[in-house]
């Protein structure tokens, strides 16, 4: 800190959420003619997260997240006001379709399926993802739905939900496997309103619940192709992480730096590193996964310690493979496929890189992409890299198939990285929520509070950081 007149912010976690903090609250601080520093601590050797990309004999890996959904703003927003918005692209568009791993085949993901239920009869009554008797309940949604709305406001699992309204097979199809994928969890201990809350809404209305979701979705005009779901960056998520630095003044990031404890110093707090360092502050925000924040600020508050605890989360590790084109036995014409739990395989879902997105693989090669771990099996994220290559191989050859040795890959883990908002969730945010009134100057952010995805984390962010060059003493520059 170069100025020790100016209200100094420390951010504990130089991730997506930390980064953007540190950027909104300081352009909202020159905006507002107001003295304040910040300083982002980063255990690990560099900032980012689970944004990571590399570039890999011409190809390029985005290892954790590859995109973010388009119909949430705020990322793209923030992409433009970094000077990125000529460099954001979409899904290509011949390949927007994902398949669904069916004993040792891939059927298409039926059209419709929407917030993982179906919307439309007719493709349902076509797919070889529901026997008979699942059609025949789907059916009956729709001409005599007996599923009656749930009274009051308790919180209940998705699973379960959509088991009442359209049978446990539609979920052990569609909504099991999308859950997989975005939270790596489990439909049925995953909470309804804090996963998908514009399914309680639709469900909320009473009737049927297939004709309500798809009331809640934007209509598509008959030949009219699907618009990207996902945007993502030419150069990838990563160089989101780059703008954001580059926007910051120099050192504000410091990599290589563990925060260890929160303490109270009067009005203000100290923080101590890894390396027996004693930092102050004005403010404290925490933007680290929040069973790290738990240990932070143990001996500050218990309580807040043992409620930051009592979010779940789970582990997951991505493996990349990279082959000619030519050694993949079946046509890439989609964006990957997903994985039922009922098909017992230890791959969740698997993303077609190249299909996907342009610019990511150099001519006449492919990449691609398998999930493991998640809820229960987060042991397989941690196995020794050989051992989760060979796992996922085995998998991807089995639906694909794969002929030879891949060009090369990679393995990313991110353990305990992904929080699980399961039934009860809202309830336990607002009493971490509570317990921080005690803390005016004490904040937490990231993806365990208002939504697990990139839009959301960066849209609590920005807030945040302008709420703090908000509040901060006016004192003029
Ligand atoms: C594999 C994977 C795929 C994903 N795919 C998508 C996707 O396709 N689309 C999408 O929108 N979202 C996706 N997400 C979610 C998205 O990546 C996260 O919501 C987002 O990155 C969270 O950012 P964050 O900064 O809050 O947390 P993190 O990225 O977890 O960053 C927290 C940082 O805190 C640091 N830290 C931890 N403890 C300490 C400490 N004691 N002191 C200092 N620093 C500390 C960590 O090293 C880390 O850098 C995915 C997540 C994962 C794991």
């Amino acid at each position: 800190m170069t100025d020790p007149k100016a209200h100094h912010t420390l951010i504990l976690g130089g991730g997506i959420s930390g980064l953007v903090t540190a950027w909104s609250l300081l352009q909202r601080a020159a905006q507002r003619h107001v003295r304040a520093t910040v300083t982002i601590l980063e255990q690990s050797p560099r900032p980012g997260g689970s944004l990571v990309t590399e570039r890999v004999e011409g190809f390029l890996v985005d290892g954790g997240p590859d995109s973010w959904i388009a119909s949430k703003p705020a990322a793209a927003e923030l992409c433009r006001d970094l000077g990125l918005g000529a460099a954001l692209i979409e899904t290509i568009p011949a390949n927007r379709r994902i398949y669904v791993a069916h004993g040792a085949s891939l059927a298409p993901m039926p059209e419709g399926v929407v917030l993982g239920v179906p919307t439309r009869l007719g493709p349902m009554l076509q797919t070889p993802l529901l026997s008979w008797r699942a059609k025949a309940r789907l059916a009956l949604d729709r001409v005599a739905p007996w599923a009656s709305p749930r009274q009051g406001s308790t919180d209940e699992a998705l699973g379960p939900m959509v088991a009442r309204h359209l049978g446990r097979e539609v979920v052990s199809a569609f909504t099991e496997p999308l859950l997989a994928g975005i939270y790596a969890g489990d439909a049925w201990s995953l909470s309804a309103r804090s996963t998908f809350p514009a399914l309680v809404d639709a469900a909320a209305h009473g009737g049927s619940l297939m004709r309500n979701a798809r009331a809640a979705v934007p209509k598509r005009f008959p030949g009219q192709s699907p618009p990207s779901a996902f945007l993502s960056l030419r150069d990838g998520v990563g160089s989101l992480v780059d703008a954001l630095v580059a926007a910051l003044p120099p050192g504000t990031v410091r990599t290589g730096t563990g925060a260890v404890s929160v303490a109270r110093d009067g009005d203000r707090y100290v923080v101590t590193t890894a390396e027996g360092e004693h930092l102050g502050a004005d403010r404290v925000v925490l933007a680290m996964p929040m069973h790290r924040a738990a240990r932070v600020v143990r001996s500050l508050d218990a309580t807040l310690g043992a409620r930051l605890d009592a979010l779940g989360w789970s582990s997951v590790a991505t493996a990349f493979f990279a082959y000619p084109r030519e050694a993949v036995g079946r046509a890439l014409d989609a964006t990957g496929f997903v994985v039922p739990k009922r098909e017992g395989r230890r791959v969740l879902a698997s993303t077609w890189v190249s299909s996907k997105w342009p610019g990511r693989a150099p001519e006449g090669t492919v990449l691609l992409r398998a999930f493991v771990g998640g809820l229960g099996h987060e042991d397989r994220a941690s196995l020794p890299d050989a051992e989760l290559v060979a796992l996922c191989r085995d998998d991807l050859s089995a639906l694909l198939p794969l002929h030879g040795d891949p060009l090369f890959t990679r393995v990313y883990r991110f353990l305990g990285s992904s929080p699980q908002p399961t039934v009860g969730h809202a309830s336990r945010v607002a009493a971490i929520r509570e317990a921080l009134k005690n803390h005016p100057r004490l904040v937490t952010i990231g993806a365990a509070y208002e939504g697990v995805g990139i839009p959301d984390v960066v849209a609590l962010a920005r807030r945040t950081g302008e709420r703090i060059a908000d509040e901060a003493p006016s004192t003029g520059l």
